[in-house]
């Protein structure tokens, strides 16, 4: 077993939609100031520069015209019809060195899970995670599916791959690209389609085909808090996961789940959010760890610290150091705040849950053996 490895460059702030897009490229950068500030990379954890992706590589998730289109409309060339990748707009601004950029999150995902093939137990980047990207179209922020490519490399060396997203928001993209392979075990929780983006990740989408059995979505409603997140997390996804028996996880750590997000309305805390991360570190597979959606700037740093120290298994002192640029933004690491939720909404949370653990009971514990 090898070091965990922390693939991280400058230049993934380039991935940049604009000022007034929510996706803002400080999450990164505060995220690396915030363990740097910790020591983590002395000693801990080795810190990997990563290589874009190549144009292959890309192409065996994506479309070619797509590909193409998106490194044209990059260097300012028009395409006719570009809204038919899904390029251009409020959620996927066309921006210069767009291509170069997704290329660069795409391949840091990628070494991430070379890392892995070559005994690293556990791998970051946390630029990646970009779960909406489709087939031949961006969605949702995401313009190359990095997720779904560091899959096909894990897949080169490991048989059974489980893919864990716990982005609020439901990991479309990849449950499409691997709909109906059933060496790819993909599982969503997130808040359900009927009240967020993008509308899917019903537990009835369960895959096609020889796939079937082998998409897992757990659906939340508004107010879901810790307790109801991780009791059906643990009553319906881990055993799941667990008669899978994955020989690699690629783990989605959205932060977007937070009581704080701005784009979504489930009520986490970041420890709450770290407890499913631990529960996927104690099946002692080797994991790809990647970044996601996570949209408040004082709790994505906090929360994405908290996982990369809990899964290289380094503790730290919940003060954040002094020496941290934003020390007074984000002054401890775990949240010290009373979740309120009205009882009336907190029933209908857990009363949703309850019917979600029930639905993955009845159609998807079959396929697996286990009642
Ligand atoms: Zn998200």
């Amino acid at each position: 077993m090898s070091k965990p490895i922390f693939f991280y460059s400058d230049t993934f702030v380039n991935y940049n939609m604009g000022e007034q897009h929510p996706m803002k490229p400080e999450r990164l950068y505060k995220t690396f100031e915030l363990l740097k500030s910790y020591r983590v990379f002395d000693d801990a954890i080795e810190l990997g520069e990563p290589a874009s992706a190549t144009v292959e590589e890309v192409a065996q998730t994506h479309h070619r015209n797509f590909v193409m289109a998106v490194e044209s409309v990059s260097a300012g060339i028009h395409i006719p019809g570009v809204h038919r990748y899904g390029l251009g707009g409020g959620d996927n601004p066309i921006f210069t060195g767009m291509y170069e950029a997704a290329l660069l999150y795409t391949g840091g995902s990628l070494d991430a899970a070379q890392a892995a093939m070559d005994g690293a137990n556990v791998a970051f980047n946390i630029a990646g995670g970009l779960h909406h990207a489709h087939y031949d179209r961006a969605a949702g922020f995401c313009v190359f599916n990095d997720c779904a490519v560091a899959i096909h490399r894990l897949r080169k060396k490991f048989r059974k791959v489980a893919y864990v997203d716990i982005d609020v928001h439901h990991g479309d993209g990849v449950q499409e690209l691997f709909y109906d392979d059933p060496s790819v075990l993909t599982i969503s929780l997130h808040e359900s389609g009927n009240t967020l983006f993008p509308g899917t990740g019903f537990v009835r989408e369960l895959g096609e085909g020889e796939g079937e059995g082998y998409s897992v979505n757990l659906p939340f409603a508004p107010y879901t808090t810790n307790e109801v997140w991780l009791g059906a997390w643990r009553e319906s996804v881990l055993p799941l996961l667990k008669a899978f028996e994955p020989e690699a996880i690629l783990l989605q750590m959205g932060a977007d789940a937070h009581l704080r997000d701005p784009l979504a309305h489930l009520c986490l805390t970041a420890q709450g959010w770290l407890a499913a991360i631990q529960d996927v570190m104690a099946l002692g597979v080797p994991i790809v760890a990647v970044g996601g959606g996570g949209y408040n700037m004082t709790t994505v740093p906090r929360m994405w610290t908290l996982a990369t120290a809990a899964l290289s298994g380094v503790s730290l002192p919940d003060e954040v150091p002094a020496v941290y640029p934003y020390q007074s933004e984000m002054p401890t690491l775990t949240d010290h705040f009373d979740v309120e939720i009205p009882a009336k909404e907190l029933k209908k949370a857990q009363i949703f849950a309850e019917e979600s653990v029930r639905e993955i009971k009845a159609r998807i514990f079959p396929y697996f053996g286990i009642a």
